[in-house]
């Protein structure tokens, strides 16, 4: 499974940062798997695709983990779907939120029950986040299979629900991806939906206490913050202590191999 993270940036980031300082910004995250399985679609998907030099007239499937104007747009969702027929999988609630479009099929997910792909099978699960109104919805990570190789994808969300904890709990990965939006800001009131680097760290030592990364298994820490993070060097460096690897924009990882990042 080869994982390719086309943006790895926070709802904060803008325009402006993409314009005039691009070595430096982050586009908004999302990621491609296998060249056609696209987690997320935002309004920079084309943008950062083309600077990571990613080819997306593959992309067959979409799993979409909520609703925030982010991860989603329907515009730049349309103009893929006119490019190749995708299928969308996104938790139930969800799916009933998004629009008929050509080209497009619509799968609602269940969390904790596996659905197969081509080829593997993904299963949602509940996400610590929320989308208020107009569109209340459920949002979730996703656990992705294929063969041996396995990915947790866990932008957005604070921790995790219980119920989502004794689910994972079980299972082994080769890459958990974690939302790392806050830095080291102060006590906010919007820590109940996305982690900070304490948060952060902790579930990674969690996780490994419990066993469920693989032998040469890796944190990946994404959906960062542009006001409440160091530059990606230093934050790097800082994580490096930590065995959590920092994603940037346009990074590859070939899963389950170790040492592949670049
Ligand atoms: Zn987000
Ligand atoms: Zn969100």
């Amino acid at each position: 499974m080869d994982l390719r993270f086309l943006g790895t940036g926070a709802a904060d980031w803008t325009q402006q940062d993409w314009d005039e300082r691009p070595d430096t910004s982050r586009f908004l995250t999302c990621a491609l798997v296998d060249d056609h399985i696209l987690i997320d679609c935002g309004p920079t998907l084309f943008r950062a695709a083309r600077a990571a030099g990613a080819d997306l007239s593959r992309v067959d499937t979409v799993l979409l983990t909520h609703l925030h104007d982010d991860h989603y747009d329907p515009a730049t969702l349309a103009a893929l779907a006119a490019n190749h027929p995708l299928t969308l999988y996104t938790e139930a609630e969800s799916s009933a939120h998004i629009p008929v479009m050509q080209g497009l099929s619509v799968c609602p997910l269940q969390p904790e029950l596996e659905v197969p792909l081509a080829d593997g099978a993904v299963t949602a699960v509940l996400a610590n986040h929320r989308v208020g109104a107009p569109a209340p919805n459920r949002p979730v990570h996703y656990l992705l299979r294929q063969g041996d190789a396995t990915l947790f994808w866990g932008c957005d969300g604070h921790r995790l629900l219980c119920t989502t904890w004794a689910f994972l709990r079980r299972c082994r990965f080769d890459v958990m991806v974690l939302d790392g939006t806050f830095g080291d800001a102060p006590a906010l009131p919007t820590y109940f939906e996305h982690n900070n680097i304490a948060h952060l760290t902790e579930m990674a030592q969690i996780f490994r206490g419990e066993g469920m990364l693989k032998p040469g298994g890796r944190v990946v820490m994404c959906h960062l913050s542009k006001e409440y993070h160091q530059d990606h060097d230093t934050l790097s460096a800082r994580m490096a202590a930590e065995q959590i690897l920092v994603a940037r924009d346009g990074m590859c990882l070939t899963i389950p191999e170790r040492g592949t990042a670049k």
